[in-house]
């Protein structure tokens, strides 16, 4: 990798060498002048990582200063992500830092594959026909994805390797490279550090809580995230830090959201954090779950939502439905009948009553 291809690849051994070799001190990087540019962009990073993508910058060889600037960014945003140390804002970033590799990987040659391949100790034989891995790799990178093409069952074994596309190596690199992200933050860094940061850590606090907030509001301005179940709720909150939920949770979630008159696209909003998030396929789902094919899919019982291990810390109304939907629209009625400001005149919640 020449010194453009570390700046693009920040965290792989050889860029972490690089940044050693140019000997600045942590000191230099937090407050010196010289260093405003790199510590700017590290806030950037963050930023962009919190609207979900981080653009890789077009960069040649002869762009010594920008690339020490995207070198010397990198460990600052890690520095704003350890002093903020909110387990939310570290998967956004971590993921959003995998998927931006992932794409400039997809178009890199054999050569720079392999290289890049053993920095996370997977032995890939690249050729034009396609990319051998050993099982145990692809295991260790796959697990994580939930669509079914990556099941290992669904892969020929040929003695105990398996083939892969280029663009299906560069994805799974983009989950070793989230791996290896998330798994180092949050740092410990020095308290008068994180103090020195306050100004940087200061807007991306306030991009962080409107991106959460966000959840709350404008993506569910037609129904009531708060009455939803327990199950449901934990579901959202995994996808939108960027864990990839279960194929059935999955379903679960987009056929629930579908049951209480959320639009696709709303829907589909709830998944863009996902790890394997893929546009055109997840509309295709969506859409199908919604009926396009002439069926419509309900939403999974309590009982199913069970037996898949869906069913996460039911709360004291969950003992009263046998259904996620009927859950929502039992708190809905209560919430309604508070809200009328009728207590006396209400009849109490009776199974003939309660939707
Ligand atoms: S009991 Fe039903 S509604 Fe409650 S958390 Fe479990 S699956 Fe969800």
């Amino acid at each position: 990798m020449d010194n453009k291809d570390l700046a693009l690849y920040p965290y792989t051994t050889g860029a972490s060498r690089y940044v050693a070799s140019l000997d600045f001190s942590l000191d230099s990087l937090i407050s010196s002048r010289a260093m405003d540019s790199a510590r700017a962009r590290g806030k950037e990073r963050v930023l962009q990582s919190i609207e979900g993508e981080i653009p890789k910058p077009v960069l040649s060889n002869s762009d010594d200063r920008k690339i020490l600037i995207e070198l010397l960014s990198y460990p600052f945003s890690r520095i704003l992500v350890s002093c903020i140390d909110d387990p939310f804002l570290t998967r956004r970033y971590s993921l959003a830092e995998a998927v931006a590799s992932y794409r400039s990987l997809k178009s890199m040659d054999a050569t720079f594959l392999r290289e890049f391949s053993l920095d996370f100790s997977i032995h890939a034989e690249v050729k034009e026909s396609g990319v051998r891995i050993h099982f145990t790799d692809y295991i260790r990178l796959a697990s994580s994805l939930k669509a079914m093409e990556w099941k290992l069952v669904n892969r020929k074994l040929d003695h105990g390797y398996v083939t892969v596309s280029r663009e299906e190596l560069a994805r799974l690199l983009q989950e070793g490279v989230r791996h290896r992200i998330e798994g180092t933050l949050p740092m410990q860094v020095p308290e008068d550090v994180c103090i020195s940061c306050q100004p940087y850590i200061a807007d991306i606090m306030i991009a962080l809580n409107e991106r959460k907030s966000r959840f709350e509001s404008s993506e569910f301005r037609t129904v009531e995230a708060g009455l939803f179940p327990p199950c449901i709720t934990r579901a959202i909150s995994q996808s939108q830090a960027g864990v990839n939920l279960a194929h059935s949770m999955r379903f679960a979630m987009t056929s629930f959201m579908l049951g209480i008159g959320m639009s696709v696209d709303d829907i589909l909003n709830l998944f863009t954090s996902s790890p394997d998030f893929d546009m055109e396929k997840a509309r295709y789902q969506v859409e199908h779950i919604a009926g396009s094919s002439g069926t419509s899919y309900k939403p999974p019982s309590c009982a199913t939502m069970q037996t898949y291990g869906n069913c996460y810390a039911p709360d004291e109304m969950c003992k009263h439905i046998s259904h996620p939907l009927n859950y929502y629209r039992r708190r809905m009625w209560f919430r309604n009948r508070d809200a009328a400001n009728e207590k006396e005149e209400q009849p109490s919640p009776t199974a003939e009553n309660v939707p």
